[in-house]
């Protein structure tokens, strides 16, 4: 299914619920297939499929979109409520419609049991979802919100992080003609740090205009987009003439030999983010990247994401959190381990214009925390 901004803009919410998986996730939405009754004390479990509309259309080397489709979730039990999110990632194989699927049917474990006891219930949810990390992260993120209300603490204070220490996030620029770059690049103005999308044959000219609106440092991502290491050598060695801090994934994530020998030639940090997805993937990596970008979406959620975070510090990798586009949930989730990070690009939310829900703020690239429990996050289920 293709539908462009202009078209999508225009669907009311009729015509939107009759797109090919729309009929069927809103069902499951509204309660009417098969949402459980439920008992005084048992846990449930709702799915909603929500699009967050992009304020630009999001180009990167491998393809583009005016609005994703993500999935949410609401756990409550009682009285006590927690929300999850998950972005699925055609990268990944991931679509929203597997995602309500896998969610649906693990809905039941958590149905009789004691949610403290989150530890466990994560590894049943791992053992059951195979192939969808973005509902793994959905439910740990609603457990997690849960486990932090019933307590009454914001996760950052239940894992003892002091959110000072979270660096200032980067805010990303998608591929697109100079005119449109240069024009975000102006918005961006309050950011201090930029990530910019590059993989193309014209990266250059894509620098060129980020560079005619700023010299504040940028970081570039090129999403596995430069194919041969000779290329990588050389788009990264102008890159350094261009205040350019990392790049990220610059080649495809099976090809480590080439990125190995990449990193013997380049001084400025290579960064893992398509060749990590969780903790099992950090080994291989050692000696071919400096870093791994660390993505809530691809780890199945934060209990994965902090066992990758003491990994990798164990063998030496920089951390870098990053996130897909996402909504005020995810990125606030996320925001409860930026003190672990040493790079920040946690910025999903801002790309969208309908964000559903409000939590972590940010001011100047700053991130600013509140003090509610949980992942701190209210707004329209
Ligand atoms: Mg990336």
């Amino acid at each position: 299914m293709i539908v462009n901004r202009k078209e999508f803009l225009s669907l009311s919410g009729k015509t939107l619920m009759g797109l090919p998986f729309f009929p069927a996730l809103m069902t499951a939405a509204l309660g009417r297939s098969g949402v459980p009754k439920r008992k005084s004390g048992e846990a449930m479990i709702e799915v909603k499929v929500k699009p967050l509309i992009l304020k630009h259309t999001w180009t990167i080397s491998r393809n583009s979109s005016d609005y994703k489709t993500n999935v949410f979730v609401r756990l409550e039990k009682d009285g006590i409520v927690g929300y999850g999110e998950a972005a699925p990632n055609v990268r990944y194989g991931e679509s929203a419609e597997l995602t309500v699927r896998r969610i649906q049917e693990v809905r039941s474990v958590f149905q009789h049991r004691d949610l403290f006891h989150y530890v466990d219930l994560k590894q049943e949810i791992d053992a059951r979802i195979k192939d969808q990390n973005c509902a793994r992260a959905a439910l740990d993120m609603a457990l997690m919100d849960w486990v932090g209300k019933a307590l009454g603490v914001p996760l950052y204070r239940l894992w003892g992080l002091n959110t000072q220490k979270a660096p200032v996030t980067s805010f990303s620029i998608g591929i697109d003609t100079p005119e449109m770059i240069r024009k975000k690049v102006r918005e961006a103005e309050s950011f201090p740090i930029l990530k910019i999308k590059v993989g193309t044959d014209r990266d250059e000219e894509i620098i060129q205009a980020v560079r005619s609106v700023t010299h504040k440092p940028i970081r570039v991502d090129a999403n596995e987009g430069w194919t041969s290491k000779e290329e990588a050598l050389e788009k990264i060695q102008w890159l350094e003439t261009q205040g350019v801090e990392f790049v990220e994934q610059p080649m495809p994530a099976n090809q480590i030999d080439d990125i190995a020998w990449l990193r013997e030639r380049v001084p400025i940090p290579i960064v893992a983010d398509e060749a990590v997805k969780t903790a099992a993937d950090i080994p291989a990596l050692v000696g071919a990247y400096d870093g791994i970008n660390i993505k809530l979406m691809k780890s199945g959620g934060l209990q994965e994401a902090l066992r990758m975070i003491q990994l990798a510090k164990a063998l030496g990798l920089k951390i870098m959190l990053g996130c897909m586009i996402e909504s005020s949930v995810a990125i606030s989730a996320a925001a409860q381990l930026a003190p672990y990070a040493d790079w920040l690009d946690l910025d999903g939310n801002l790309l969208i214009s309908n964000d559903p829900f409000q939590g972590v703020g940010v001011d100047q690239g700053r991130l600013r925390y509140n003090s509610k429990p949980g992942l701190g996050v209210d707004g329209n289920w």
